[in-house]
């Protein structure tokens, strides 16, 4: 089954709700950046939160990045999502050596550090929000980032459930957000039913999908799931764009390429696909800047 997402209600509008199931997103994390268990974890938690995020934007064309900057070993994070359910991201290192016999915390992978929100909506500056890490675990980190940053009441959850062999077992999350003006009562009862619902993974491990999670949460909250998407890893990179960024770093630099005699190969960061450039090329590249700069003389 695809991934999907949920978008939901409840408390007649006082409450918005949001979950997703995002192993398909997260096996193509792991499987296009190689990496080791934590580092899926990480990641799958950051993919799911973009997915989550992502289904939050209201204009079409708006790009939401979140990153992560960390002091341990992983470096940092970084995932971006658009309003149409596309999700990409990768970590800065993608395998810390950890093992199931050596395994390792996602927060002692990311440490102490920073989130970072952008969204960006066209306009000429992004709007960039910022706060400390809490936890290093991102769900707590997300909340306290809502709470600091937007002053939306938020609740997140999301959880990456691994083989013994490394790959994706299950991968999921919810963000669940308090609208102004909710009435204490609701409120309550909310914080009731979070505090007796299980871990993501547990959940998603049973068999939970993301309805009746939410339908668990809401039972007495008047539910109402108002639609359902279908969110993916995807990523828009191409020969073309890789083109115009070689373009964009100019003749000299490219003149040193060519002179060098070497095949050059760029990756993209997103999602690992390699573009490879002979010499021959690069010197094409380099004779069309040339003969647009004639051009314009
Ligand atoms: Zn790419």
């Amino acid at each position: 089954m695809p991934d999907y997402l949920v978008k939901a209600t409840a408390a007649n509008g006082q409450i918005r709700a949001f979950a997703a199931s995002t192993k398909a997103i997260v096996e193509t994390a792991h499987t296009v950046h190689h990496t080791s268990p934590v580092v899926t974890q990480a990641l799958g938690r950051l993919l799911t939160a973009g997915s989550l995020m992502g289904s939050m934007i209201k204009n079409r064309d708006e790009l939401l990045t979140i990153k992560i900057n960390g002091e341990g070993p992983i470096r940092g994070l970084l995932v971006t999502a658009d309003s149409q359910g596309n999700i990409k991201g990768y970590s800065y290192v993608s395998d810390l050596k950890d093992t199931p016999d050596n395994p390792m915390t996602v927060s002692d992978a990311i440490d102490d550090g920073s989130l970072t929100i952008i969204k960006d909506m066209g306009l000429k500056e992004p709007y960039v929000g910022y706060s400390p890490l809490v936890s290093g675990e991102i769900a707590e980190d997300l909340t306290y980032y809502y709470a600091k940053s937007e002053q939306i009441p938020t609740s997140v959850s999301l959880g990456v459930l691994l083989n013994e062999d490394g790959s994706v077992k299950q991968a999921g999350g919810f963000i669940i957000q308090l609208m102004p003006g909710t009435d204490d009562e609701t409120i309550e009862a909310l914080e009731k039913a979070l505090a007796n619902t299980s871990s993501m993974t547990k959940l998603l491990d049973a068999g939970k999908t993301p309805e009746t999670i939410l339908k668990d949460i809401f039972v007495d909250l008047d539910l109402k799931i108002n639609t359902t998407e279908v969110i993916r890893f995807f990523c828009n990179c191409s020969r073309d764009r890789v083109t115009k960024a070689l373009i964009a770093i100019g003749e000299a630099e490219l003149s040193e390429m060519i002179a060098e005699g070497e095949t050059v190969e760029l990756n993209c960061d997103f999602c690992s696909e390699k573009y490879a450039f002979s010499t021959e090329d690069l010197a094409e590249i380099l004779a069309a800047i040339q003969k647009r700069g004639k051009e314009k003389r």
